[in-house]
């Protein structure tokens, strides 16, 4: 591309390019931006370049050789970084009549290179640092071949229609207002999906041994002085004075979980105390790095903090594990777990890193969960357990967590008494298993393409009169779905019933139950997916009992009317 380019626009010089994941980009110092129409010229003199088969010439050179080339050839931007390699000897690539600084390896020759596309050009500041010169920056994408890449192509298409701040707009899910930046506004069909989350969350806690606590959002800096967060942390945190006393936004529930913790002299038998923290955060992100519903600065967590002897604590992982395991499964979500250990800096003994270390992996191993290992990866207090999830266009997410924490007992004095009647440190483990709601909800528009399940669907069922002579029954069915607590509308409009089902289908209603005079003769509905399916007469007593088991199994299908 870079060749391509120095033969159509011979004043532009050359920065850097690099590969990327899913293809590469390069920039370049040019007056104006590239245009969409320079781009496709680019892509045909790339084609030919491709056609002519250069092979790839390696050539290798002292470092101070190398400058003065680049020098000669005036392009200042390969001199400042070979200034900056410590290297003596450096490699270059030939191919026909362009050479580039590279570190290889290459193909034989430019003839292998079949199966590209550019896709878009931005400006992009030399080495990202806004006070130097501006560049103009190119991406494109290159792939072994043809299927491989018309199947990445088709993704990101797929992504740009699925991108979450779009169809929150177009399901009316959440707004975004500039008065305040990174929290959402969430409209009533985005709260829903909310509130359905937090219950999914709340009733496996409940059974699972859990208490759920609440603590103050606005907590003196007293807290986090004591918790550490003020010196590792502060710029994160929003601060408020209140009567000339600084005061914090939390951005964290675990050092306010240590006082509730605190509450009681705590004995070996109440342990383990699992305290469920649903509230809400507040991080200091920058507001250029705010996007959308992924990157917020207030948020909430389905955050607990677990205090457990130390001999109970790879049962309690072990089971985090399975939670993180079922409700990725509930989403269709895969899970990939890594596994982060010691990093240079960090507070605690070694017995207590090796031993935590060796219970977080005895616990992965014992549930058979393959994990990559991030040697040096772990929080300053303790190791972790991260958790991925890849969606249905194959994208990884970052959400779950699962942290060993041996300073916060430390710095809290946390303790209890132990079966010998002396006084011991419980461990604490942080989790987050669908990690911020925000992000949450983010990830699923787009993995569900805003077609969620029928137990998350903002609304469920639509009753559809075919004219207003069935406007009646189509009450009566609308009542029952009601009553049986099934979030559901009754379109009467005065539009043709085709228009008013593809109005249902586009705003991802699960089910559109369609009535006229023969339904309402036999007690019946006429029965649809969104998926364009058509199901034909279902009694309504059946489509009820279906409804009601597909959602209370949070099924992952539409089921109804098929059994
Ligand atoms: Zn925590």
């Amino acid at each position: 591309m870079a060749q391509a380019v120095k033969r159509l626009f011979p004043a532009v010089r050359v920065a850097i390019g690099p590969a990327i994941e899913d293809g590469f980009y390069y920039d370049f110092a040019k007056g104006e931006p590239f245009a969409p129409e320079d781009l496709v010229k680019v892509e045909e003199v790339m084609r030919e370049i491709a056609k002519a088969d250069h092979p790839f010439e390696r050539q290798e050179m002292s470092r101070e050789d190398a400058i003065r080339f680049f020098r000669e050839r005036d392009e200042p931007f390969k001199v400042e970084i070979l200034e900056g390699i410590a290297a003596p000897r450096v490699s270059l690539y030939r191919q026909g009549d362009f050479i580039d600084l590279c570190r290889g390896p290459h193909v034989a020759s430019t003839g292998h290179v079949k199966h590209f596309k550019l896709l878009s050009s931005s400006g992009a500041y030399w080495r990202g640092d806004e006070r130097n010169p501006m560049l103009q920056r190119i991406y494109g994408t290159a792939w072994l071949t043809k299927d491989e890449l018309d199947k990445h192509l088709w993704r990101l298409e797929e992504a740009k229609k699925r991108d979450h701040r779009k169809l929150g707009r177009e399901l009316d899910l959440f707004e975004l207002h500039d008065v305040s930046p990174g929290a959402p506004f969430w409209l009533p069909n985005g709260w829903t999906v909310v509130r359905e989350l937090e219950r999914f969350v709340r009733e496996a806690l409940d059974a699972r041994g859990y208490q759920e606590i609440s603590t103050p959002i606005l907590v003196n800096k007293r807290l986090y002085e004591q918790s550490g967060h003020w010196d590792y942390y502060r710029e994160n945190m929003f601060m408020v004075e209140v009567e000339e006393q600084l005061f914090s936004l939390k951005p964290m529930n675990c050092p306010e979980s240590t006082l509730v913790y605190r509450h009681a002299l705590r004995s070996y038998r109440d342990l383990p105390l699992r305290f469920a923290d649903m509230g809400q955060l507040h991080r200091n992100e920058r507001s250029g790095t705010l996007t959308g519903l992924l990157r917020v600065r207030q948020f909430m967590q389905d955050d607990a903090h677990i205090y457990c002897r130390p001999d109970q604590l790879q049962d309690e992982i072990t089971a985090m594990l399975e939670l993180v395991r079922d409700w990725y499964k509930t989403f269709m979500l895969e899970a990939y777990f890594k596994l982060s250990t010691r990093p240079e800096k960090s507070l605690g003994t070694d017995a207590q890193w090796a031993a935590a270390e060796r219970t977080l992996q005895d616990a992965l191993r014992a549930k058979g969960l393959a994990f990559d290992l991030n040697p040096g990866d772990g929080t300053f207090y303790g190791p972790k357990i991260d958790v991925d999830v890849q969606d249905a266009l194959g994208r990884r997410w970052q959400n779950a967590t699962i942290q060993v924490d041996f300073q916060q007992p430390e710095r809290f004095g946390l303790e209890y008494i132990d079966s010998d009647g002396q006084p011991k440190r419980p461990v604490m483990v942080h989790r987050a298993i669908l990690g911020s709601f925000e992000r949450f909800v983010g990830v699923l528009i787009e993995h569900y393409a805003g077609a969620f399940p029928t137990w998350l669907a903002p609304v469920q069922a639509r009753v559809l009169p075919i004219s207003e002579k069935h406007v009646e029954y189509a009450r009566t069915v609308h009542a029952r779905l009601r009553a049986a607590r099934l979030r559901a509308e009754l379109d009467d409009r005065n539009e043709k019933l085709g228009y008013r089902i593809r109005d249902a289908q586009v705003r991802k209603v699960p089910y559109m139950l369609v009535v006229g005079a023969r339904e309402a003769e036999n007690g019946t509905v006429s029965l649809r997916h969104r998926t364009g399916d058509d199901l034909g007469a279902v009694p309504i007593d059946r489509v009820l009992a279906d409804l009601a088991r597909e959602i209370a199994a949070r099924d992952a299908g539409l089921t109804v009317g098929r059994s």
